[in-house]
């Protein structure tokens, strides 16, 4: 097991024992957060762009449909093309003069737009938002800059907020994390004689519980092995766990259980989270080969692929490879209470789920402390 690490991580107590820790998890009222891209907290990006003062504001509606024409700004179309008499020309980089200037301008518009070289009393140069804004708050914060034009979406609006998950959902969500570091303890406690909750806390370890939320049931769950296998960190044994249930996994960690929908969770570990959490359901779904399907007629949509549809809950924010393996598995969701600041790939080093380029996005909670 390495050394103590991560300074920086809320640390219990003195006082608090394991039991006491684990008891704040699960019975907070606190409700979660989602961890979003920048562009929901960052200040605005802004880009330098051209407007034109119309002379006659009779004349604006045809300019408009001209400059639409001629002028077509693809990348912006989050930006009306005029706020009053002041009308969006074009980004300043359109614009090949060395000198960005008023006289630049006209004569790039009597270059490209001769019918509306006198349509303008002078021109500015201006900065605009360069993104679209994505809750009414942006909204209201950028069209003190330009006009925008916007849709307001609903579940953006409530992700944002305080008040997410309703009362009966943050229960489930605390009591699986709860159980994350249950699973610590249950495996440093068999390595420890006298286990303290900062062991736990501080230790650069990680446990993992993945959950089935339509039938609220813990499908496969995993402790760290990374001192004795590289890779063997605990999402990605519990993402091999959650093969297990559907006739596959990699890694020769399986129990002999012979119930297919319960070979995620090792037998002991098992019966110890049994006692623990007695309201608790455990196993997975009947899965079903194709082959099985085909015969049966049943739809797909009753046997998952891996993680589809599932929640997963870590104690620790998972690195890039864990992060990784779970948008490869298809998660849902990914919750996670301990910040990895040196690793952590969903929040503190980088936002796997806000890279756009890959082709599955889960969303991410925590605030669980
Ligand atoms: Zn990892």
């Amino acid at each position: 097991m390495s050394e103590i690490k991560e300074p920086r991580l809320k640390r219990p107590k003195m006082s608090e024992t394991v039991d006491n820790f684990i008891d704040n998890i699960i019975n907070m009222k606190k409700n979660l957060h989602a961890v979003l891209g920048d562009e929901f907290h960052s200040s605005i990006p802004l880009l330098q762009v051209y407007t034109g003062h119309v002379r006659d504001l009779k004349q604006l509606s045809k300019i408009i449909v001209i400059l639409n024409e001629k002028i077509q700004l693809k990348e912006m179309q989050h930006l009306k093309r005029a706020r009053k008499k002041d009308v969006l020309l074009c980004p300043t980089d359109y614009v090949s003069h060395d000198v960005k200037s008023e006289d630049s301008v006209q004569k790039y518009l009597e270059e490209h737009i001769p019918e509306l070289k006198d349509a303008f009393e002078f021109f500015k140069i201006t900065e605009v938002p360069l993104l679209a804004p994505k809750l009414k708050r942006q909204h209201e914060e950028f069209s003190k800059i330009w006009s925008c034009n916007f849709h307001p979406n609903k579940y953006l609006e409530k992700l944002c907020g305080n008040e997410f998950f309703a009362e009966d959902e943050l229960t489930s969500h605390r009591l699986y994390m709860g159980m994350t570091f249950e699973i610590a303890r249950f495996y440093l406690s068999q390595m420890n004689s006298s286990l303290e909750m900062t062991d736990i806390i501080l230790r650069d370890t990680n446990a993992t519980v993945i959950v089935d939320p339509s039938t609220k049931s813990v499908v496969a769950v995993a402790f760290d092995n990374r001192q004795y296998h590289p890779v063997q960190h605990s999402a990605m044994l519990a993402i091999d766990n959650v093969a297990k249930t559907q006739n596959g996994g990699a890694w020769d960690t399986a129990t002999d259980v012979k119930d297919v929908s319960l070979r995620g969770i090792e037998i002991e570990l098992l019966v110890h989270l049994k006692e623990k959490f007695p309201n608790v359901k455990f196993g997975a779904r009947t899965y079903l080969t194709k082959n099985a399907l085909n015969e049966s007629k049943m739809s797909v949509s009753g046997s998952p692929y891996l993680c589809t549809g599932y929640y997963v809950y870590l104690m620790r924010e998972p690195c890039v490879m864990c992060s990784m393996g779970l948008v490869h598995a298809r998660a849902n969701r990914v919750f996670y209470c301990l910040k990895n600041n040196r690793k952590g790939a969903l929040g503190s080093k980088t936002k796997l789920q806000c890279v756009s380029s890959l082709n599955h996005h889960f969303e991410v909670f925590t605030d669980f402390l």
